[in-house]
């Protein structure tokens, strides 16, 4: 069975400092709009971003949650 992960964003209080996007840069872009960055392929609740990808960007996506300076990212196992 294939594994997966969770990865959340807590979009508002993101500081746009582009860590998450080094960290996993294929799972991350900056907004030109809001200068926010954007979980990609996740989808809004409440103003809460999810989404579930493959257990094989659980690391990079761990890196980018342990350098977020607002710590608004999230990545569980599920
Ligand atoms: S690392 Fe955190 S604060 Fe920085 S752009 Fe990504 S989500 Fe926003």
């Amino acid at each position: 069975m294939t594994k997966q992960i969770r990865i959340i964003h807590y979009r508002q209080k993101c500081i746009g400092c582009n860590a998450c996007i080094e960290a996993a840069e294929y799972r991350w872009r900056m907004s030109k709009k809001d200068g926010k960055s954007v979980l990609l392929g996740a989808k809004e609740k409440k103003g809460v971003y999810s989404v579930i990808v493959h257990e094989h960007e659980y690391e990079p996506n761990r890196e980018a949650a342990r350098n977020c300076p607002v710590n608004i990212i999230k990545v569980e196992k599920i």
